[in-house]
């Protein structure tokens, strides 16, 4: 995979973002494969569709770009929230892929895909309103919290410019595909519990170490009074997806 973006498409454009997109999806186009179903290629959607820049000719997945130049960061600005909080409700929203480049060195170094699938409305931050004196005043924009998503739902293609297996980003892929759910309030608390599991830091842990977010599952669920039985809940559908085991007597296993 050559990381290098194509200097020559830059020239002529005035506004550095405009620039940047082209070279960006341009790279994409070149040499980004499809995820899920391993097709060399991805194609990219006529100007201006407003939900997804690529798609792929193969399984027809779709998928959305967002770039920076720099590290990608923990929050991602995006679009409008209303439309973003209305395609996760009506499962529309297509799969996105994060991609961090240099402008200096004209690579790519960074680039992870996140499944539709872990977007939840709970990763999504309301920005503030547009000022009076902006050209679109009153427009409320989003950013995706990419920090608050599993790292089972960010699977890395490249890391600080190392490309990785593409078998491995089809395995990952095919494996988070797992823990898709479709009832959102289901996802939420499926995406909650299993942050507290990646938290821990040893691969076996106890019942106990997992009631311990519970103070901050009581926050994140006001209305729910039985925070402990769903959380062993959880942890049986864990098991049940492949991501844990159960040891015995409260001891569970991560499965890597
Ligand atoms: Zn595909």
């Amino acid at each position: 995979m050559d990381l290098t973006l194509d200097a020559r498409l830059a020239e002529g454009y005035r506004s550095g973002s405009q620039s940047a997109r082209v070279l960006t999806e341009d790279w994409i186009a070149r040499h980004m494969f499809c995820p899920r179903c391993g097709s060399d290629r991805l194609s990219h959607f006529e100007n201006n569709r407003p939900v997804a820049d690529f798609y792929c000719p193969v399984c027809g997945n779709q998928f959305e770009l967002k770039s920076k130049n720099g590290i990608i960061g923990k929050k991602v600005p995006d679009g409008a929230y209303d439309t973003m909080i209305s395609r996760i409700r009506s499962d529309s929203s297509p799969d996105f892929l994060f991609m961090g480049y240099s402008l200096s060195r004209m690579t790519v170094n960074n680039l992870t895909v996140v499944p539709k699938y872990f977007l939840h409305p709970d990763i999504i931050e309301k920005r503030e309103p547009l000022s009076d004196s902006a050209r679109r005043s009153g427009w409320i924009g989003c950013n995706i919290l990419l920090d608050k998503i599993p790292i089972q739902g960010k699977i890395d293609v490249i890391t600080d410019g190392i490309v990785s297996d593409k078998a491995a980003v089809l395995n990952k892929t095919a494996r988070s595909g797992k823990l898709e759910t479709k009832n959102l309030s289901s996802r939420g608390w499926l995406f909650d519990i299993l942050r507290c599991v990646n938290a821990v830091s040893n691969s076996i842990f106890n019942l106990e170490q997992i009631y311990s977010f519970e103070e901050t599952l009581r926050h994140n669920h006001p209305d729910n009074r039985n925070i402990r039985p769903k959380i062993r809940q959880q942890l049986q559908i864990l098991r049940d997806k492949g991501f844990i085991e159960f040891v015995g007597n409260g001891i569970y296993r991560k499965i890597l």
